[in-house]
């Protein structure tokens, strides 16, 4: 379903729209408010969904153009499990968090990947060894051999402050929102409460791929008590001495000598299949580009494919032989005629400017 109609709102909707219309569907939808009740469970996820990709403008305007799929494809998380949803709900209200979690670190996890320019334009198979926070296995992540209720909040790991009117929760100063302090600590973890932990995985990695995109491996990332967070890889391709890239497009630059360039010649040029004949017509001009529709990069996210640009770079000669200048020479004159026509323009220009001046002086 779409996210606008799940939130009630028209696809130009304002962020102020946006807002109010979830606030008010989140309150009615809430499974607080609907015990037992499934669809009102299914809904409530749906539009905290909807609202946390209408709600950012680069998700937004991804998900405008590309839909749901588009988000997925550049690692942006459509998916969310109730803690997440429950933990934007607080957020979004302000209200009084309830931390469950209280990993010092990131749930989800980024790892850069060098990539050949070759590997990410055909895809790649590649096994990499990622490190990661995990829960410790001897305190399942309390840090602790032996544990005690926290005195401060009596196990709750929040207090509360203020008087009648103004009540705010805080988490805990004395075990962080834990609940409980350690009586012994851990000695496998030294107290932390997780471990660092190394392991091998495979990753396909599509054709496509270019610099600076993610890829999402779900349940790859850290490890919180009874959940691990999502691993993202971010790549970085080396650039090609052959093929420039520029979004789908790939830019070839052919050296073409000056006398082919007039006469015209056919010329092989590289492509991702090999190599093709091109055609360089009679009179063809410096920077001139051919394009080949559909022999560029296959984009990711959607299966279309760029083109090739073959970019003309007219050469000429570094060194002429006396007989070579002798040639150009009668050559030359016997253009005189063409020759003259453009000079006798650029005089007119001349005498134009030259009008200019005297006017304003
Ligand atoms: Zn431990
Ligand atoms: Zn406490």
């Amino acid at each position: 379903m779409d996210y606008y109609e799940i939130l009630g709102v028209s696809r130009t909707a304002s962020k102020e729209e946006i807002k109010k219309a979830y606030r008010k569907l989140a309150m009615k939808y809430h499974p607080d408010r609907n015990p037992g009740d499934k669809e009102a469970e299914e809904k409530f996820k749906l539009i905290n969904e909807a609202y946390q990709v209408l709600s950012d403008d680069e998700k937004r305007a991804i998900y405008d153009r590309y839909g749901k799929d588009g988000l997925e494809g550049r690692g942006y998380k459509t998916d969310f499990s109730f803690d997440d949803i429950f933990s934007m709900f607080e957020e979004f209200f302000g209200g009084f968090s309830t931390k469950k979690y209280y990993m010092p670190y990131d749930k989800d996890l980024m790892y850069k990947i060098n990539l050949d320019f070759e590997e990410a334009i055909y895809g790649v198979s590649k096994e990499i060894e990622i490190e990661y926070y995990s829960i410790c296995p001897t305190c399942k992540g309390s840090g602790a051999k032996e544990i005690q209720t926290c005195p401060t909040c009596k196990g709750r790991g929040e207090i509360i402050i203020g008087n009648g009117f103004m009540k705010i929760s805080q988490t805990c100063p004395q075990c962080e929102g834990k609940g409980y302090i350690p009586k012994k600590v851990c000695p496998t973890c030294k107290g932390k409460g997780f471990i660092l932990k190394k392991e091998k995985i495979k990753v396909d990695i599509p054709a496509g791929v270019d610099n600076g995109m993610r890829m999402r491996i779900p349940k790859k990332g850290n490890e919180y008590p009874n959940d691990r967070g999502d691993l993202y890889l971010i790549f970085n391709v080396k650039p090609s001495k052959i093929f420039k890239r520029k979004g789908n497009d790939l830019i070839v630059e052919v050296p073409v000598f000056f006398t082919s360039a007039i006469l015209g010649d056919k010329i092989k040029i590289p492509t991702l299949k090999g190599e093709k004949e091109i055609e360089i017509a009679p009179n063809t001009k410096d920077k001139t580009k051919l394009i080949f529709r559909g022999e560029g990069v296959v984009d990711p996210n959607t299966g279309r494919k760029g083109d090739l640009i073959a970019l003309i770079n007219i050469i000429y000669p570094k060194k002429l032989t006396p007989e070579q200048r002798e040639l150009l020479e009668k050559l030359h004159e016997s253009f005189t005629g063409e020759i003259k026509e453009h000079k006798n323009l650029l005089e007119e220009a001349i005498e134009k400017v030259k009008g200019w001046f005297k006017k304003s002086s």
